[in-house]
């Protein structure tokens, strides 16, 4: 077990350069790092300003535009438009599902647990890639600001970020070519911030509290020998600053009796008035009375009524505080410290607010929107070695996971993930009937399989035989402090098991290490467009094994024409498939999809009646 810096410049390894911290936000992110007076530090790209808003526009060419510049076509090119793409970071649609009007761009829906993309004109993005875009911004920002290369980085995630959700953000990091050393909890860079966790006898339990634009979460940490364990977490990642925003918008709307359908039509002063109302929102944190006027529309608010219009979120995320407190079996009074993140936490009531439920005052003397980042920032300096009073973990050199359809590597526990260590992830299989399910064990960080180290292959055999989709299997990695790796496959509607014990470390040279994590950068790109061709790809033939067999089995419920017309769309994508073009094979997977959609559901209204029918009733 190692801890590697290599200059990527060079190839050689190397111990000064500069390691930042990423706070990847939803409405904002922003960059820090240690400055040289050793302390944490935002970086102010000259006249940008600190926070760059996490919006993407795409202009006509197709050339990204991040920050402050794309925030502006909201209003004008909302299509083109992204925003809040951290909501839809490794997630499927089936999870942002109901939530589409919040998005005022296209966000492709193939109806089953794939990874969500964005439809821009007629090229589709994954979140990752979008996400890609503003971590660019960011490295760019740094360099420019620091006048040398930004290689490496740590990038922050919410504490309730699942498995998929922190690879996405590390695969989001590798896009935009950084090495990305850590992903690392909010709530756990903003204690380090403050200094809380640094002392290795410091024994503590934490409340993070973060209110942010359009998320708010809570999370109980506790901190013991420098180690940070979340205890629970709660929230919602619907309820932030820009309900607060809309509240007031609303007031003002029945203040001035403005009518409704005049303001649905004229979508640039909904967007006057919503931006109004977050200049009013921010004013009312320092000052009582907020008085201006759009044209003759009277904008006027003072704090007492602006905070009964906010008191029901307010409360809510206080209900949130309350579930997560029960849920680490606490009381208020058993926590230590009471730490704010987020923008939305400058707004006075919520600090009174979170004091009275506490019953302390919080800590706030870091400015809120930018406590992530700099507790980031120190923890890229721990990672540096930076700091000699902390103790470093033993960590894993290499990426360790599994061989996924059309031969790509699925990372189970990312390198320098600390050890001891456990991770899983459910997989199913592709095939009807499938009895058999050949489990592979990679180590590297190159996104194909063949580029990487095999360490074990084996066979979890005897899996019922189900519909493909159905069968359950838990694949789990447990690391042990000795560096001994067992893998087990578990089928969870039969009980089937298989389980293997391996030594990633046996036959690895420090040299190895150090080629591959070299390699694994400067094939990033390739390596990223080769795994979203691959994925597209398996996408588009699991599509057409689906809607064969839909006709196959429900031809039945169709018209000839409609069946004809599915055969039409099937040959596109096939010829799609075999052109290996992704924007083209995604798009005419969407187009059958569309197409066959109501039949889908024409067959679900079938299939539900006459269970209804055959349901018995007496009893
Ligand atoms: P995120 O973590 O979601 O990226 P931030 O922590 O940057 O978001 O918080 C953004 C929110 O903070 C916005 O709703 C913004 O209006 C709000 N905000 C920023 N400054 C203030 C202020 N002075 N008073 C109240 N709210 C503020
Ligand atoms: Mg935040």
């Amino acid at each position: 077990m190692a801890k590697i810096s290599i200059n990527l410049a060079t190839g050689s390894l190397q111990q000064e350069e500069i390691i930042v911290g990423i706070d990847l936000g939803t409405t904002n992110s922003l960059v820090a790092f240690i400055n040289p007076d050793k302390k944490p530090q935002v970086i102010n790209d000259t006249g940008k300003g600190l926070l760059v808003p996490s919006v993407v526009y795409f202009n006509a060419k197709g050339d990204a535009l991040v920050g402050n510049e794309a925030k502006e076509f909201l209003i004008t090119d909302p299509a083109n438009t992204i925003f809040s793409v951290k909501r839809l970071l490794g997630r499927s649609y089936k999870d942002v599902a109901g939530h589409q009007d919040t998005f005022s761009y296209k966000i492709i829906d193939d109806e089953n647990d794939s990874l969500v993309k964005i439809k821009v004109g007629d090229k589709f993005y994954t979140p990752i890639e979008l996400s890609a875009e503003i971590l660019k911004e960011l490295k760019a920002r740094a360099e420019h600001a620091l006048k040398t290369p930004v290689n490496r980085a740590v990038i922050t995630v919410p504490a309730y970020f699942n498995d998929s959700q922190r690879q996405a953000t590390r695969d989001a990091g590798k896009l935009a070519g950084l090495d990305v050393l850590r992903i690392v909890n909010e709530p756990t860079a903003a204690s380090l911030a403050y200094g809380l966790g640094l002392d290795p006898n410091q024994q503590k339990t934490i409340a993070v509290y973060d209110l942010g634009g359009g998320t708010f979460d809570v999370s109980i940490l506790s901190i013991q020998n420098g180690i940070f364990e979340v205890l629970s977490t709660n929230g919602n990642t619907f309820l932030g600053g820009d309900d607060f925003d809309r509240s007031i918008v609303h007031y003002w709307i029945e203040k001035n009796k403005l009518d409704a359908a005049v303001l649905a039509q004229d979508s640039g002063l909904m967007q006057s008035l919503r931006l109004k109302a977050e200049e009013a929102k921010k004013a009312l944190s320092s000052q009582n009375l907020f008085n201006e006027q759009i044209g003759d529309i009277w904008c006027t608010l003072d704090k007492q009524t602006f905070e009964q219009l906010i008191a029901p979120k307010v409360a809510e995320t206080l209900n949130s505080c309350k579930q997560a407190l029960t849920d680490s079996k606490l009381t208020a009074a058993e926590i230590d410290e009471v730490v704010l993140v987020g923008g939305s936490t400058r707004t006075p009531y919520v600090k009174a607010q979170v004091a009275e439920f506490f019953g302390r005052y919080p800590h706030d003397q870091i400015n809120p929107d930018e406590v992530v980042a700099l507790g980031a920032a120190i923890q890229a300096d721990i990672l540096a070695g930076n700091r000699s009073d902390i103790l470093l973990l033993d960590v894993t050199p290499l990426s360790l996971g599994i061989e996924t359809m059309g031969g790509l590597m699925d990372v189970i526990i990312p390198r320098n993930a600390k050890v001891p260590t456990k991770a899983g992830r459910q997989y199913t299989t592709s095939i009807d009937g499938q009895v058999n399910m050949k489990i592979s064990v990679f180590q590297g960080e190159r996104d194909l399989v063949q580029e990487n180290r095999k360490l074990a292959e084996f066979d979890l055999k005897g899996i019922p035989a189900m519909p493909a989709g159905l069968p359950k299997v838990d694949i789990n990695f447990m690391l042990n402090a000795d560096g001994i790796l067992t893998v087990q496959a578990i089928e969870l509607r039969s009980g089937v098991k298989q389980e293997i014990d391996i030594t990633p470390s046996y036959g690895l040279t420090d040299d190895t290490v150090e080629k591959m994590l070299i390699d694994s950068i400067t094939h990033a790109k390739s390596d990223v467009e080769q795994r979203m061709l691959i994925e597209a790809r398996s996408e588009g033939e699991q599509l057409v094994y689906t809607a064969e067999r839909f006709i196959e089995k429900h031809g039945s419920f169709l018209t000839a024409a409609e069946i004809a017309d599915t055969g039409t769309h099937i040959k596109a994508l096939k010829a799609a498939l075999a052109k290996a073009e992704k924007d083209e094979i995604l798009k005419k997977a969407d187009e059958l999809n569309e197409f066959t959609r109501p039949f889908a559901e024409r067959v679900m209204d079938v299939a539900v009646s006459s269970a209804m029918k055959g349901k018995s009733i007496d009893k």
